[in-house]
C-alpha cells in the first residue's frame, strides 16, 4: 500500500511528491494527461524565484525528473473516484482500471482556463492569446492588447496591462462589470484604456500569430475589427474537482481548504490551483505542494496507519 497518493502531476503535485519522498513516504502520483500541468505550453517563465528564464516544458521536466529521482512512482491514469475504507485508508480508482490503495491522498488536479471556443484559439495560445496577464503581460510591453471578461480577474488583468502596454481594450458582454467597483474605477481612470461593451470576441485574425480580432455587439449585432498584438482571455476558470464533489466540500468548484491545505475529510489534502485561493501561480502551487505533503506525512505518522 502506498503511503501518499497524489492526484495530478502539475507543479503542486510534483512538489508534493518531492516533499513526501524526502519525508520517507512511499509516494505515487497519478496524472490524467501529460506531466507538468498547465505550464507545459508556456514558452517562457520569468517570475519563478531563482530561475531568470525557463520554458514551461523545461520547468515541468525538471520537476518530473526531481520527483522521479527521489523515488516517486509516476503513473498515467485519470482518477475518477476516491473510495474511503473502514480502516481509514483509501483506494483510488482510475479510468483505465487503476486501483491504488493508500493511507493519505493529495488532490492537486489544477484548473483549466475557460476557452472562448473560437476557431484557431488553441493554435494561437502562446502566439498572441494568453490566459494569464501576470505571467505573459511583460511580453506585450508598449503594445496594443485586449482583455476579454468582466469579473475581478479581467479588470485586475486590464489594470496590470495598462501600466505595461500602450493601449488596452476591455471587452465585456454586458454593460455592467461584475468586478468590484473600486477596481472598475481604477481601470477607467487610466487614459490608455478603452471600453467595448456589450461586446464579445467573435473571431480571431492571424498570420500564424494573432494580428487582431472581430468583436460583435450583443445588443445590436454590429461587428468591428480591431488590430491587436495580444488578447488576454479572462472569462473564468474551470476547476477539475468534479470527481470529488461527493467526498469533500467544494466552494464554487474549488476545494474548500485554507493555507493549511486540509480538506474537510481526514486523510485527504489538497494543493495548487484546484484549491479555493486568490493567487494561482507556480510559486503558490509549489508552496501548497510542500504544505500538503508535510501535513500528509504528519497525519500518517500520528494516526500510525
Ligand atoms: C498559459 C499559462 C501561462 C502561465 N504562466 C505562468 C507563469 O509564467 N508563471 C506562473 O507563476 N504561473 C503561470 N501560470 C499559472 C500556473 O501554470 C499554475 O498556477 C500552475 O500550473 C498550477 O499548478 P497545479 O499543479 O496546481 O495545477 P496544474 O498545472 O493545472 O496541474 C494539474 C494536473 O492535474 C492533472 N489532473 C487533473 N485531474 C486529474 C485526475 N482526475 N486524475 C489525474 N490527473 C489529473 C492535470 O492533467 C494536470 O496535469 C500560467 C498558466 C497558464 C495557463
Amino acid at each position: 500500500m502506498a503511503d501518499i497518493a497524489i492526484i495530478g502531476a502539475g507543479t503542486a503535485g510534483l512538489t508534493a511528491a518531492i516533499y513526501a519522498r524526502r519525508g520517507g513516504m512511499d509516494t505515487v502520483v497519478y496524472e490524467a494527461e501529460a506531466y507538468g500541468g498547465q505550464i507545459i505550453n508556456t514558452p517562457e517563465i520569468e517570475n519563478y524565484p531563482g530561475l531568470m528564464n525557463i520554458s514551461g516544458f523545461e520547468f515541468a521536466t525538471k520537476l518530473y525528473e526531481q520527483a522521479a529521482a527521489l523515488g516517486a512512482r509516476i503513473e498515467f491514469d485519470k482518477i475518477v473516484k476516491i473510495e474511503c475504507k473502514e480502516d481509514g485508508t483509501f483506494t483510488l480508482k482510475g479510468g483505465y482500471g487503476t486501483s491504488e490503495d493508500c493511507k493519505a491522498v493529495i488532490i492537486a488536479t489544477g484548473a483549466k482556463n475557460r476557452p472562448m471556443g473560437l476557431d484557431g484559439e488553441e493554435k494561437l495560445t502562446g502566439k498572441g492569446i494568453s490566459y494569464c496577464a501576470t505571467c505573459d503581460g511583460s511580453f506585450y510591453k508598449g503594445k496594443t492588447v485586449a482583455v476579454f471578461g468582466g469579473g475581478n480577474t479581467a479588470v485586475e488583468d486590464a489594470i496590470y496591462l495598462a501600466d505595461i502596454c500602450s493601449k488596452v481594450y476591455i471587452i465585456h458582454r454586458r454593460d455592467e462589470f461584475r468586478a468590484e467597483k473600486h477596481l472598475v474605477d481604477t481601470l477607467f481612470s487610466k487614459s490608455n484604456v478603452e471600453r467595448l461593451t456589450p461586446y464579445v470576441v467573435s473571431a480571431l485574425k492571424s498570420d500564424g500569430r494573432l494580428t487582431g480580432i472581430e468583436v460583435t455587439n450583443k445588443a445590436d449585432g454590429t461587428v468591428k475589427e480591431i488590430d491587436l498584438d495580444g488578447l488576454f482571455v479572462a472569462i473564468g476558470q474551470i476547476p477539475r474537482n468534479e470527481e470529488f464533489k461527493d467526498l469533500i466540500s467544494l466552494k464554487e468548484g474549488y476545494v474548500a481548504a485554507g493555507e493549511d491545505c486540509l480538506t474537510d475529510k481526514e486523510g485527504i489534502f489538497t494543493a495548487g490551483d484546484c484549491r479555493d485561493k486568490k493567487v494561482r501561480q507556480l510559486t503558490t502551487a509549489a508552496a501548497d505542494g510542500a504544505t500538503a505533503a508535510l501535513a500528509a506525512c504528519e497525519y500518517i505518522r500520528l494516526s500510525a496507519l
